[in-house]
């Protein structure tokens, strides 16, 4: 497996590789990888010729006093979990490769980045789509694996992927969780061993929900109450948001109907956890 950090080898290798008709097949992360990532890479392997696995820890979806600092990097193990996980390539550029002295371009999707996450990481989606933006320019894959486990980063970059008419097919990939519930994150490795215990109740609270709904409740409040009373039990958790939203628009809902997605934030400590489901009803 190779590993790049330069943007035009990289470009110049794969710009080979697309002129003899392969089929290029890009998973975006932040690296310290685990199987949800390793979900991205499997899939990617069975429907390309080129798996191209990028690991930055991008600067610009970072607000000021989160986490880029402390956030986890292993790059020698990537290298391994992402070759063992069916990876041909790995870009790993620095900062300065990717925004150099001078840098000034963003690319800012509107309304969607506004709400849920958006509300309190009020710059971080614009440094996705930028980020995002940029790798797709580099990489030009054909399709883009994505896991469902970031929602709104979901929404928001099919949407930009339309409103710019980029080429690449986006593919969602289904929420890796541990045995117990608790979706994989790279961020887990900061939680205390109280913490760890205390987030199970997040799915639990998501698919208490699904049995409420599956029992006909459609009042969307109560749903969220409920969501709510269930997490506040346990003491280390602090809620950010639960919002049950449009799946195409992000737009608050008050009926259960249709296609929606649950979604919520929650700290633990310093913590903060993300998770959510979609519900489909009659
Ligand atoms: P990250 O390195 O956290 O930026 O994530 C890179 C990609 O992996 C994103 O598309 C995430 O949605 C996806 N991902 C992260 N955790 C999971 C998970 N537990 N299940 C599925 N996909 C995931």
């Amino acid at each position: 497996m190779l590993t790049f950090t330069n943007i035009d080898e990289i470009k110049n290798y794969l710009k080979e590789k697309k002129k003899r008709g392969n089929v290029i097949g890009f998973v975006p992360t932040m690296g310290y990888l685990h199987k949800g990532h390793q979900s991205l890479i499997e899939r990617a392997r069975q429907e390309s010729d080129i798996v191209v696995v990028s690991i930055f820890v991008n600067p610009t979806q970072f607000g000021v006093g989160e986490d880029f600092d402390k956030y986890p990097r292993d790059l020698v193990n990537d290298q391994l979990f992402a070759a063992e996980a069916g990876a041909d390539l790995i870009f790993a550029p620095s900062i300065a490769e990717m925004y150099p002295n001078g840098y000034q371009t963003y690319v800012e999707v509107n309304h969607l980045t506004k709400t849920l996450c958006g509300k309190s990481r009020p710059t971080h989606f614009r440094g996705v789509t930028t980020v995002v933006a940029k790798l797709f320019n580099i990489i030009s894959p054909d399709k883009a694996y994505f896991g469902q486990k970031d929602a709104q980063q979901v929404i928001v970059i099919k949407r930009m992927v339309k409103d710019l008419n980029m080429e690449s097919d986006i593919v969602i990939c289904p929420i890796i969780r541990e045995i117990d519930g608790l979706a994989l994150s790279s961020r887990n490795v900061y939680l205390t061993k109280e913490a760890r215990e205390q987030a199970t109740v997040l799915s639990y609270s998501l698919n208490y929900a699904r049995e409420m709904i599956n029992k006909g409740e459609r009042d969307a409040e109560v749903i969220k109450n409920n969501i709510k009373q269930i997490i506040k039990q346990k003491p280390l958790a602090n809620i950010d948001y639960v919002s049950i939203v449009d799946t195409e628009t992000l737009f608050e809902l008050e009926q259960i109907k249709g296609t929606i997605l649950i979604a919520l934030a929650v700290k633990f400590e310093e913590t903060r956890l993300i998770d959510n489901i979609i519900v489909e009803v009659e």
